[in-house]
């Protein structure tokens, strides 16, 4: 302690405490550290800061060593170079929207793409002086005939999260690139275990963390990925300007739950698979729209491309099925809940009505679609459950 500490009253030594820690300590955990300040140790330092920089310290909305870890590791996972961390997988999306586009640029969006990119985007055309059209998700290569002068960016979801069609991935990003469009997948689908967008000339990967990383049903937060400084530093600019930023203690979770994201996916994967198979023979279910399922758009892009499916997939009810009918179906199953979003333990199941989702595309089934997801639970409990709802819904 030195003279002048040890004389100041007590409150100024609350604030500023003479510590003396033990050193040595190790864990596995990654420490929080939380901050709105950030402390530099001179003026030189403040002056001599560069936003660019991501090994500098600035300000706690824009990284501590916690979030910065969890960017590392995320970075790592889809063989990108850079990863920046946003409050929901949505403001993921909002921040490539705000990085790269601006008022009289064109955006390429499938026609199948997570609801709120499609309300955001047509939100972005209505206000913002966006242009925005949607395309047939399977188009592959053929995309590069709606490229425009002005199309600044195509969005790419593989697979759409609710009727699984599977896109050519490399297809639409190499007739991207050709064009110098920028490419930004939503694949949190994958995780990015199943698929490496990057590794597919894809040029930013979009990660809704609230679904398998964080595991937990219990935290919102997403990233954007990317192998290009450019890009990279475009977000991140668009990121400090928007001021959004993410609680260390939530990344503190998602850190804690990464470790065993992989198990958990295989494991859903296993019981999502068998369900699928057993439901495909059921005379209740006209199709089964799991990528891994010779039924489903995109089957064979799939098994070329991604080494798994997960826990999310969906079926099509016979059409002599009416929407009250597959809604009561619905309600009686006592181990799937209502609800959105997924990725945590416990399944869920929801129905859809597609026909009102889609601009661009046909959508061929006349049966209502419901969407699994397929939680922890021991896999004949959920069939046994499944068979039992059929039983009094459907008769
Ligand atoms: C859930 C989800 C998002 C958004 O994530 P939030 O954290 O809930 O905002 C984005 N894309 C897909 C495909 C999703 O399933």
């Amino acid at each position: 302690m030195t003279d002048s500490a040890s004389s100041r009253a007590r409150q100024t030594r609350i604030v500023h405490p003479d510590l003396e820690l033990a050193p040595g300590f190790e864990s596995f955990a990654t420490p929080v550290m939380r901050a709105s300040t950030v402390v530099f140790p001179d003026l030189a330092a403040v002056r001599g800061a560069d936003w660019r920089n991501d090994a500098q310290w600035r300000y706690g909305l824009h990284a501590t060593p916690t979030s910065a870890a969890l960017m590392q590791r995320l970075a790592q996972i889809e063989g990108g170079k850079h990863a920046l961390l946003q409050p929901s997988g949505l403001s993921a999306i909002s921040n490539v929207y705000f990085g790269l586009v601006k008022a009289g640029d064109d955006v390429l969006i499938p026609d199948n793409v997570y609801s709120p990119n499609r309300e955001l985007g047509n939100w972005l055309a209505h206000d913002f002086g966006l242009s925005v059209r949607y395309y047939d998700p399977m188009v592959g290569a053929g995309i590069a005939d709606l490229i425009q002068p002005n199309t600044r960016l195509i969005w790419i979801e593989a697979p759409g999260s609710v009727t699984m069609e599977v896109p050519d991935v490399p297809a639409i990003a190499a007739a991207a690139r050709a064009r110098k469009v920028v490419t930004a997948i939503d694949n949190t689908y994958s995780a990015g275990l199943a698929f490496r967008p990057l590794e597919h000339g894809v040029d930013i990967s979009v990660q809704a963390l609230t679904k398998y990383q964080s595991g937990g049903s219990d935290v919102l937060m997403g990233a954007t990925i990317t192998a290009s400084d450019e890009l990279h530093h475009a977000l991140k600019l668009a990121r400090m300007r928007m001021g959004i930023g993410v609680s260390v203690d939530d990344c503190s979770l998602v850190l804690r739950s990464l470790p065993s994201v992989k198990a958990r996916f295989e494991a859903h994967d296993r019981s999502a698979l068998a369900l699928a198979h057993w439901l495909k023979a059921r005379p209740e279910i006209s199709a089964v729209l799991h990528p891994a399922l010779p039924d489903c758009p995109g089957h064979a892009e799939f098994m070329r491309d991604f080494s798994g499916a997960g826990g999310l997939f969906s079926v099509i009810f016979d059409e002599r099925y009416s929407a009250s009918q597959v809604d009561a179906f619905v309600e009686a199953l006592e181990l799937f809940a209502i609800g959105w979003s997924w990725g945590g333990a416990h399944s869920l199941a929801m129905p859809y009505d597609i026909a009102s989702m889609r601009s661009a595309s046909r959508w061929p089934h006349r049966g209502i679609l419901v969407r699994f997801y397929v939680g922890l639970e021991e896999e004949t409990d959920l069939r046994d459950d499944i068979e039992r709802a059929m039983g009094l819904a459907l008769r």
